[in-house]
């Protein structure tokens, strides 16, 4: 990390104009980061974001590219990563499909695969040489409870989200000891707009704290991995669902 705390940090944020990432974003914003905010395709949103981050007081880039997309993924990142590492990347893009395996249909699965596992991929290893050249780095990838415990109708999501850890895992192995710190934050039923459907009633008594988890919730644990300065958290994976998996 950049030790001058006079210094302004530098996020990238993948999918961060809603929703988790949204609140990720603002927060790294008011915690001393410049961001690097990607989107796929709503514009609205993201410039809406910016404007906030900017009222923060912070630098923002908008990024749009789609993240399944290994070539426009490279275009966007290669050069300007190389230039200026970030010192943190949150990978937060993610989809659902959801249907059950008997009917899911192999648009449903490799949709879902292309951009929440083969998106961390093709992104990490465009941001991961200039990390490791300058010996710092944090990456937080968002998984989800349902990743480590699996959710009928999910089985896409599942697989991808329980990827998600494997690799992170795997990559922390890696790069540890060039002071790259990866982690794993596995939010469970939060409010946005890809849960907004869900049976509410049926699913709070599942859940010990009681309330559905706000985008905060999620961003304070991620922005504590990117930003505290003290850190022996390495290889994680942290929970934020108010106790619906222990
Ligand atoms: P939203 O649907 O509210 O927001 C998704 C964000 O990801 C948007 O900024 C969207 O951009 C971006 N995005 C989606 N696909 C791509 C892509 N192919 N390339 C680039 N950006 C993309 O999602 P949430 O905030 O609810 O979820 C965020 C993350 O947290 C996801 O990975 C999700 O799986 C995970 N999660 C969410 C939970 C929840 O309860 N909400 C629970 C557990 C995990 P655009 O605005 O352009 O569409």
């Amino acid at each position: 990390m950049n030790d001058d705390p006079e210094k302004r940090k530098l996020a990238l944020v993948i999918g961060g104009s809603r929703g988790i990432g949204r609140a990720v974003a603002l927060r790294l914003a008011r915690s001393g980061f410049d961001i690097w905010l990607n989107y796929r395709s709503r514009r609205d949103a993201a410039e809406e974001t910016r404007d906030a981050i900017v009222a923060c007081g912070a630098a923002c880039d908008l990024l749009e590219f789609d993240v399944a997309d290994r070539e426009a993924v490279k275009t966007a990142l290669s050069d300007k990563a190389d230039l200026t590492p970030p010192d943190a990347l949150v990978f937060n893009a993610g989809i659902a499909r959801d249907n059950l395996m008997v009917w899911m249909t192999h648009e449903e699965w490799s949709e879902v695969l292309n951009t929440n596992l083969n998106g961390f991929f093709h992104v990490t290893q465009t941001v991961l040489f200039p990390m490791l050249r300058e010996k710092r780095g944090r990456i937080v990838a968002i998984s989800s409870t349902s990743g480590q415990i699996g959710q009928a109708g999910q089985v896409n999501y599942s697989a991808s989200k329980a990827g998600l850890i494997g690799a992170a895992k795997a990559l922390a192995r890696e790069v540890g000891k060039k002071n790259v710190l990866v982690n794993v934050v596995a939010p469970g039923v939060i409010e946005t707009d890809m849960t907004q459907d869900l049976p509410t009633d049926r699913i709070l008594p599942l859940i010990p704290q009681n309330r559905l988890g706000q985008v905060e919730d999620v961003a304070a644990v991620v922005t504590f991995l990117c930003a505290e300065p003290c850190m022996y958290v390495h290889g994680q994976v942290i929970g934020v669902n108010g106790g619906l998996a222990m």
